[in-house]
């Protein structure tokens, strides 16, 4: 396997070491093959906001694939999850589910630009929607950590149809549509980025893309991939009161096996295949077992609307702890976080956008991971990613979090 891995981040390039083989993984802890059991901020890269295995994600599962694992038709599960996200998003008039949010993200720009009948994309520098060619340009997530932010391999003419804005810049949105006015079918965003770490929208700069593209004739897709269900219940379309056309949607939906959707307005959606002209498919789209452990996931989450506050209070009580000891070090460094989404920034400006992101120090960042690790504690092995919590998070796990912080800071930094 080119790197060892079958998803470049997790080689653990950037931190300078060899990654952790996993055995197993229950609630926030993990432990690898070696025996050693540490606390999970990386949460699979964010399906897990209940925590690994939770037993009615299991049952569900169990209960699933004692029944079949595949059967390329419908089933009554599909339309559970497709309610449980119409309900719970209501931009999302009609949904198509799919396999990743790789998947999503390109099959929305599709029929974006089947539906505005242009071929032009806005993206924001950082922001990484997977690896579909159009969206390989300037993104964030293990394209920045491995320093192929335009990978080889995209051809010049899909390169050539995606423009780049500054994230929490309007005027470089602005000027974009000014210069390219009629030629842009969409403008994607994630609306809380976690891709170059976390780095929350600043003031009106969704609502204000929302305005823009009303005003255009242009689609806004939200990625949710990583926000859906885990910012709040509705995502960050929800927590910020701005309603996209599209939204795609991973991670949290599948329950911890591979899922993801897109969805958004009706008469854009009614474009798919088979109900309009705009192919789309997949053989294990709308996998039973995946939309198992994303129903009983979704249920969990919609039963205890009070999870989100729990998440928050916790998510809180970390930030705190962590921002208390920079205080009083006067430490060059950034916590930026949204709920339950968090990155410590090693550098000393406020990060907005890529550009601020990408001053950290990555040696130090390196220095940091290592030091953690060895106390037991699991981040994601990149500066520019987004650690997340659980609702299996204990304080008393937390608070161990915040004293390894404190020493690790203490030396990296004496
Ligand atoms: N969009 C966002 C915002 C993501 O964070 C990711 C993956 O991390 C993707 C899309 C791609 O999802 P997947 O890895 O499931 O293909």
């Amino acid at each position: 396997m080119p790197g060892g891995v079958n998803s470049p981040v997790r080689a653990f390039r950037m931190v300078a070491g060899s990654p952790l083989f996993i055995e197993k993984a229950k609630g926030s802890h993990i432990w690898d093959v070696d025996g050693n059991k540490y606390v999970d901020y990386v949460c699979s890269w964010g399906p897990f906001i209940l925590g690994h295995a939770h037993p009615r994600v299991l049952q569900a599962i169990r209960k699933a694939v004692s029944q079949g694992t595949s059967f390329g038709a419908p089933t009554e599960i599909e339309g559970k999850l497709a309610e449980i996200i119409t309900k719970g998003i209501p931009s999302i008039e009609m949904v198509r589910m799919v396999n990743s949010g790789t998947e999503a993200t390109m099959s929305a720009l599709r029929l974006a630009r089947a539906f505005t009948q242009r071929s032009k994309l806005i993206k924001f520098e950082g922001c990484y929607h997977g690896h579909a060619d159009s969206f390989l340009i300037k993104a964030g997530s293990g394209a920045t950590t491995f320093g192929v932010p335009d990978s080889p391999g995209v051809p010049p003419s899909s390169a050539r149809d995606t423009l780049t804005a500054r994230y929490n810049d309007l005027d470089s949105v602005k000027h974009l549509l000014t210069r390219h006015r009629g030629e842009i079918s969409a403008v994607i965003v994630e609306p809380v980025a976690g891709n170059m770490g976390v780095v929350p929208p600043e003031g009106e700069f969704l609502q204000t893309l929302r305005d823009l593209c009303s005003q255009e004739g242009i689609l806004l897709i939200f990625d949710e991939v990583i926000t859906g269900f885990r910012v709040a219940f509705g995502g960050a379309q929800q927590l910020y009161g701005v309603r996209p056309d599209l939204t795609t949607l991973g991670k949290i939906i599948g329950g911890g096996l591979p899922g993801g959707a897109y969805g958004g307005r009706k008469d854009i959606m009614e474009m798919a295949a088979p109900s309009g002209p705009v192919y789309q498919a997949g053989t294990l789209s709308g996998n039973p077992l995946a939309m198992a452990a994303g129903v009983e996931t979704l249920k969990m989450l919609s039963e205890r609307k009070s999870l989100y506050i729990e998440l928050e209070r916790k998510g809180k009580l970390l930030a705190d702890g962590i921002e208390e000891i920079m205080r009083s070090f006067s430490l060059p460094l950034q916590l930026n976080r949204i709920g339950s989404m968090f990155t410590l920034f090693f550098t000393k400006e406020k990060v907005v956008d890529y550009k601020r992101a990408k001053l950290s120090d990555t040696k130090l960042f390196a220095e940091y991971f290592r030091e953690m690790l060895h106390r037991g504690i699991y981040l994601p092995p990149s500066q520019f990613e987004a650690a997340f919590l659980s609702i299996a998070h204990t304080e008393r796990e937390i608070e161990k979090t915040i004293v390894s912080h404190e020493q690790v800071l203490k030396k990296i930094f004496s």
